[in-house]
Formats: C-alpha cells, sequence, structure tokens
C-alpha cells in the first residue's frame, strides 16, 4: 500500500488527507500543534462562514489575479460540492441575507470533531506536536518531537502549512525558507484581509478605540487610477481601523502603501443623504444648541462618526456647511501602514503557482504537493478562504494518489 504524508493538520491538510485515504492510500497526518485545526476553531468563533452562495462566476472573480489558476479547482470542489461535504457529514448548511453560508449551528468545532472521526475510522492516522523541519537523508521528511527528532518517509508528501496570521495557531511562515533552500519560489507572505494603522491622536484613541463606524461608503484610487469602493461597517482600533469594510480594501490598500507611502481611504459618513440636502440642512440656524446637537439633529452625527470629523476637520470649517459638509461626504483617512502579518485575517504570498503542475505537485520536487493558504492567492473574508483551502487541499490529495498510479 502506498503511503502519503500530510504536513499541516488545518482545513487543506485534512482535505488533502480524506482524498488520499479515499484513495486507497496509507495516510498520516503530522502537525506542530498538540491538536490539529486551531485556526479552523477560531475561524468558527465568530460564526463559521464555510463558503459564499453567490453564483459561481461571480465567486471565482474574488480570486482576482490567481483565478485562472484556481477557477478549475474550484470547479472540481466549489460551494454546492462543500456544502454537500458538509451535509455528508452531517451538518446542514444555509446562507445568511448576504449570501454567506455557515453550518446550521454557526460552529467549527462539532463538524471538526465529526471530520476527524471519520478520517480515524478511514485508517488515517494523527502525528501531532511533530514540527516538520525539511528533509533529511534521501528525501526522509525530519520533525522535532518532544522526544527528539524523527524522520517518516512517504511514497508522497503534501505541504498544507498556512500563511502566516495568528502563528499562535501553529501556522508561522517557517515554512518559507525550508522550500526556498529547495529552489522553490515563494512570494513573500504580507498581510490580507488586515487592519491599517492611522496614528490617533490620545484622545480620539482613548474615547473611540473599539466603537464600531456603522453604515458608511469608503472610496480609494490607487496609483494607477483604479477606483476601489465599499460600503459597509469598520471598527476604531488603538492603531487605526480594522473589520469587514476595511479587509474589502485590504490588498490595493497594502499594495499602494508598500509601493508609494501612505494611501487616502475617502469615507461618505452619511451616504443615504446627497451634499445639497446636508449644506441645507447644516445651514438652518444653530440657535443655543450645541454643536453636537446641531450635527445630529441636521445630519444624523453622533457618537464616533463626529468624533472622526472633530480628529480630521480643522475646527474653523464647523463654522461652515459647505466646508463641513465636503468633510462629511469625504473625509480623508490617512492609512499609514498595513498592522502585522500575525494579526491578519489571512496571508497573501506564498507558494508561486508557476513553480506547481495542474495537480500543485512541485515541479522541482516531484511527490511533494502544496495546498491551502501556503500557495500564493489572496481573497477576501466572504467564505472564499476556507472554500479555496479545502478545494486546494482535495486537489493536492488526489493529485498525490494519480501521481503515485503512474509510479507503477
Ligand atoms: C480570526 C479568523 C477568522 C477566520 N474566519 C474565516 C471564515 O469564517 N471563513 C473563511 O473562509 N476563512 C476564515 N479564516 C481563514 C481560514 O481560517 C484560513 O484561511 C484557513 O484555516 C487556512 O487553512 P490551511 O489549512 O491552509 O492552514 P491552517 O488552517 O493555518 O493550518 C495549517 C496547519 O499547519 C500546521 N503547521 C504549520 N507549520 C508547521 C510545521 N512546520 N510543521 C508541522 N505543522 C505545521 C499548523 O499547526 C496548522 O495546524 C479566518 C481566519 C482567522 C485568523
Amino acid at each position: 500500500m502506498r503511503s502519503v504524508a500530510i504536513v499541516g493538520g488545518g482545513p487543506a491538510g485534512l482535505m488533502a488527507a480524506e482524498a488520499a485515504a479515499e484513495g486507497g492510500a496509507k495516510v498520516d497526518v503530522y502537525d506542530a500543534m498538540p491538536s490539529v485545526g486551531r485556526k479552523f476553531l477560531l475561524a468558527g468563533k465568530g460564526g463559521l462562514n464555510l463558503t459564499h452562495g453567490e453564483p459561481l462566476e461571480r465567486f471565482l472573480e474574488r480570486y482576482g489575479p490567481r483565478r485562472a489558476e484556481l477557477d478549475p479547482l474550484l470547479r472540481a470542489f466549489g460551494p454546492d460540492a462543500l456544502r454537500a461535504w458538509a451535509q455528508g457529514l452531517g451538518f446542514d448548511t444555509f446562507a445568511g441575507s448576504s449570501g454567506r453560508v455557515f453550518p446550521a449551528d454557526m460552529k467549527a468545532a462539532p463538524l471538526l470533531r465529526a471530520w476527524l472521526n471519520r478520517l480515524r475510522a478511514a485508517g488515517v492516522r494523527f502525528h501531532v506536536r511533530h514540527r516538520w523541519n525539511g528533509w533529511g537523508d534521501a528525501g526522509a521528511l525530519r520533525f522535532a518531537t518532544p522526544r527528539g527528532e524523527r524522520t517518516a518517509r512517504a511514497n508522497a508528501a503534501v505541504l498544507a502549512l498556512g500563511g502566516g496570521s495568528w502563528p499562535q495557531l501553529g501556522s508561522d511562515g517557517a515554512w518559507t525558507s525550508l522550500l526556498e533552500q529547495r529552489g522553490v519560489d515563494v512570494a513573500p507572505l504580507r498581510p490580507s484581509n488586515c487592519g491599517f494603522d492611522i496614528g490617533w491622536s490620545p484622545y480620539f484613541r482613548g474615547r473611540f478605540a473599539g466603537e464600531p463606524v456603522k453604515t458608511v461608503v469608503a472610496s480609494f484610487a490607487d496609483r494607477e487610477g483604479r477606483k476601489y469602493r465599499q460600503s459597509g461597517e469598520f471598527i476604531v482600533t488603538e492603531h487605526g481601523i480594522e473589520g469587514g469594510l476595511v479587509y474589502a480594501l485590504s490588498a490595493p490598500l497594502r499594495d499602494h502603501i508598500a509601493g508609494a507611502g501612505p494611501a487616502t481611504l475617502q469615507l461618505d459618513l452619511v451616504p443615504d443623504r446627497g451634499a445639497d440636502r446636508l449644506v441645507r440642512e447644516l445651514a438652518h440656524p444653530q440657535g443655543r444648541r450645541s454643536m453636537a446637537s446641531h450635527m445630529q439633529s441636521r445630519a444624523g452625527l453622533k457618537g464616533v462618526k463626529v468624533g472622526l470629523l472633530r480628529e480630521i476637520v480643522p475646527a474653523q470649517d464647523f463654522a461652515d456647511p459647505a466646508r463641513l459638509v465636503s468633510a462629511i461626504k469625504s473625509l480623508p483617512l490617512k492609512l499609514v501602514a498595513a498592522r502585522p502579518l500575525a494579526e491578519a485575517i489571512s496571508s497573501a504570498g506564498g507558494v508561486a503557482f508557476e513553480a506547481l503542475d495542474e495537480h500543485l505537485m512541485i515541479r522541482s520536487l516531484p511527490g511533494v504537493f502544496c495546498a491551502g493558504e501556503m500557495l500564493d492567492w489572496e481573497a477576501p473574508t466572504g467564505g472564499y478562504l476556507l472554500t479555496a483551502c479545502f478545494a486546494t487541499g482535495r486537489a493536492a490529495g488526489a493529485g498525490a494518489i494519480a501521481w503515485l498510479k503512474n509510479q507503477n
């Protein structure tokens, strides 16, 4: 019986293990941590967003420049297949009003437990506290374990080592140098779906850090003049901003900052009212009311939104309705840096698709496949991350089986 070693027990590695076991291989899963699937469990904390229910063409566009490479893999195991797979494990899914798809109970832990039971029943063996350290003599996999170094041989291997975000959960990106030493092309890991630094005043930070800014529209133009627009919410943090709206724009913002320095995000704080109407409203005499209650009653602005205006707009502009409205409709937020990779939801960068064949095997390392977030693609939040991890995991596991068959 041919053996497949899976290194990394996140969603991509576990899916590769399942595909390899279905293909008849003896499968061993190795993970550096005391248990597998830690980031998957964290993803379930706020509701496990497994995938998205939008039409497949729109879904595929979310992978931007890597759509072409992921397209066949996502067509082979995409959103519908993933929902059917979850159902096969005993977990119905539903699409929320935004189209995001969740298990009915929203949780990751029961699904992971059922999945691990099924994998064990299929003969998959798990070796935790096994940190992969590269290859030893004659291609054996080297692991650091609590009992010292151990080597393992397998006929094929799938690396599914994750990106570099939340390293405390196991994926620390240390594998990049191991592959680079073997001549594999790896794009540097960068934060994706990340927050940004702004450098608030001590007053603003102390007063508003942690506050959500609801229902705004943010716009941004990059160096090439490409325009981005996103409506939604974000959160003020100690350092700057984070949250759904910011994550959705994080790739072009990050790239702009890396290439050209600070990026300016224009915020429309009151997207449901036109500028003319706001000017008319705010031109009404203030009377004895404070500026704060004038802005609340005339423009519907209060709390953190007024705080943002006070933080950024010169005091004298508050007396000029036209200037004030121009700031309300287009408040410039200067983003100076992306937050570190360790804090991001996911990673950009990783093993270049050009280094892989269509089954995700590293061309220069026959029999070694890669899957999941360690590949060089990125996507927004919304279930796109997990779906591509599952799809690439499945492709790599099945690819290993197909390759082993060809070796005979
Ligand atoms: C807070 C948060 C919420 C998220 N929510 C969602 C969501 O709702 N929907 C969604 O689609 N995505 C979500 N994601 C992203 C998603 O969790 C990841 O994209 C996904 O887990 C990546 O899967 P993976 O298998 O490629 O890597 P990982 O899940 O990171 O697994 C990699 C595994 O490899 C192991 N490993 C790493 N290095 C070594 C080594 N040298 N030796 C041995 N083992 C090693 C790690 O311990 C880990 O178990 C979220 C991420 C975060 C941080």
